[in-house]
């Protein structure tokens, strides 16, 4: 079968049975060869000079990525968001020095496909992944394929193909697949379905493979380097197109008999996932100059900060406090904002009474991306007197690494309770933290529900007060507070946290 194709990226190519050969991340040989030409196109765009300055003087480049997550008519197969999230975080960390940084353009598409859910190969498939394609984005389609799992793959349409089952948080296949659509050749660039091994092994290879001049190890006298094989000369020769481990024993040579070393940490190579880690210098030049080529519909994600740095916490309910009235249709959960999007998860106990997360009890879980920190908590499912946990995770369409918020606790009650009416325990508490003292202070931990003002004073045991600390401010949470004790002599002290919710105090021994 013939096919005409004509895209705005590339000139107009003849295509011949292009999905007839099945490799392992599924490059078909036409695209194989269109990627080579791409490459070979761009090398002639820019002049070394300015490759350099492309490479040394930008700032983060981030690019927008259309996702499309395929499930079938029956609503199975998709990829969830937090797989999507988790992959992207790995993704984003693979390329970070080249100062690339990939992010979800709008939101993550949703799609219903039988086609692709079964044979993602298939025309009909290819047809809806190109009617998919947002111009002027990176689009990626994932899938389950289940008649056809045999690979992930970059299309000459310009989109990639992502085999469900090969998403990791690690991202090693998406990092291969992301190199194809940045015009990069495998390492090993001919061999595509070829045993080296096997057909050559403990001889030379010839000097052509496929019709492709055959790359050789010199990089000095007869070096082909610059247009044969992948043609970087700063990735070494490679014609090993399966899976391979590292380091990987070589009998092959190349066509003048030299010994072949290939580079089991290329990303663009076959090696395992776990082998693989890096692009070579050359290959990220030629990375910049396709990014720089690129028409990107955005350039602006809906935020830039990282949010692995910092966590939201709870303005409402406070931690330790009860929330109510359930017989409101609605409670309102808030917490410190400043991310676009968020994950929200609240859940039951499970002992009465203790506050162990029990994640199979699931009350509310959701993703929130109208960038509220605050959501309207049905109250249905919660019960008077029952111990609740919630945490919120911070996201935004680049940063999409961040870990959950810790746990906050709530007890649902049926009337409205003030902070104020509740018993003195559950607002504020007072810790020695190493009793008998034997160092030059006393090490205090100071728990309130809100923020306080608070004064402390030591009183010996005749009852003389031997210092005292006021107008202390008491931030909300758990805060620790350390008292000089230099000049006690050994003894029994009373600690006494004194607010205008009431007093506290703790005996305190001193023997140093
Ligand atoms: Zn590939």
């Amino acid at each position: 079968m013939m096919k005409l194709i004509l895209t705005s990226l590339f000139t107009l190519v003849v295509f011949f049975n292009v999905l007839a050969q099945k490799l392992d991340c599924g490059l078909s040989d036409a695209t194989a060869v269109m990627i080579k030409q791409r490459l070979m196109q761009n090398r002639m765009l820019y002049t070394k000079q300015q490759v350099h300055d492309l490479m040394s003087n930008r700032t983060i480049t981030y690019i927008p990525v259309s996702f499309h997550s395929v499930s079938n008519s029956s609503g199975q197969g998709a990829a969830t968001e937090k797989e999507i999230f988790a992959f992207l975080c790995g993704l984003n960390a693979l390329y970070i020095d080249q100062d690339i940084q990939f992010f979800i353009y709008n939101q993550i598409h949703f799609r219903v496909s039988d086609a692709i859910d079964d044979d993602a190969s298939s025309n009909a498939s290819s047809q809806t992944m190109d009617n998919w394609s947002i111009p002027g984005t990176m689009n990626i389609t994932i899938g389950r394929s289940l008649s056809n799992q045999w690979a992930s793959w970059y299309s000459w349409s310009d989109y990639i193909f992502l085999l469900k089952t090969m998403m990791t948080p690690q991202a090693k296949t998406e990092a291969h697949e992301v190199g194809h659509f940045f015009g990069l050749p495998h390492t090993f660039y001919g061999w595509e379905g070829e045993s080296a091994e096997s057909d050559y092994g403990g001889s030379n290879a010839p000097s052509l493979i496929n019709g492709h001049p055959v790359e050789k190890v010199s990089r000095t006298s007869g070096a082909n380097c610059t247009t044969a094989g992948d043609g970087f000369c700063g990735t070494e020769a490679d014609y090993f197109s399966s899976r391979t481990a590292c380091p990987y024993i070589v009998t092959v040579k190349d066509p003048v008999g030299a010994s072949l070393d290939p580079d089991e940490t290329n990303i663009m190579s076959y090696a395992s996932d776990a082998c693989i880690s890096t692009f070579s210098y050359d290959q990220k030049a030629a990375i910049a100059v396709d990014v720089a080529q690129r028409t990107w519909v955005s350039n602006t994600p809906n935020g830039t900060t990282d949010l692995s740095l910092t966590s939201p916490s709870a303005i409402s309910p406070l931690n330790n406090t009860q929330f109510g009235p359930i017989s409101n249709p609605t409670l309102r959960l808030d917490w410190t904002g400043g991310a676009p999007w968020y994950y929200l998860e609240v859940y039951g106990t499970i002992i009465p009474n203790v506050w162990v997360p029990d994640v199979s009890d699931v009350i509310y879980r959701g993703y929130h991306y109208n960038g509220n920190s605050f959501y309207d908590l049905p109250t249905s499912n919660l019960q008077a007197g029952k111990f609740y946990v919630w945490r919120v995770t911070p996201i935004s369409n680049y940063s999409t690494c961040a870990s959950p918020s810790p746990y906050n606790k709530f007890e649902a009650v049926s009337s409205a309770t003030s902070l104020k009416e509740l018993p003195l325990e559950k607002q504020m508490s007072l810790q020695i933290n190493s009793n008998p003292v034997t160092s030059s202070y006393i090490s205090l931990s100071v728990y309130t529900a809100e923020d306080l003002v608070g004064t402390l004073r030591i009183y010996s045991s005749d009852g003389r007060e031997v210092l005292s600390l006021s107008n202390e401010m008491l931030l909300q949470g758990e805060s620790s507070v350390q008292l000089p004790a230099s000049n006690l002599v050994n003894g029994v002290y009373l600690v006494v946290l004194t607010t205008e919710r009431g007093l506290l105090k703790q005996k305190v021994i001193v023997q140093r």
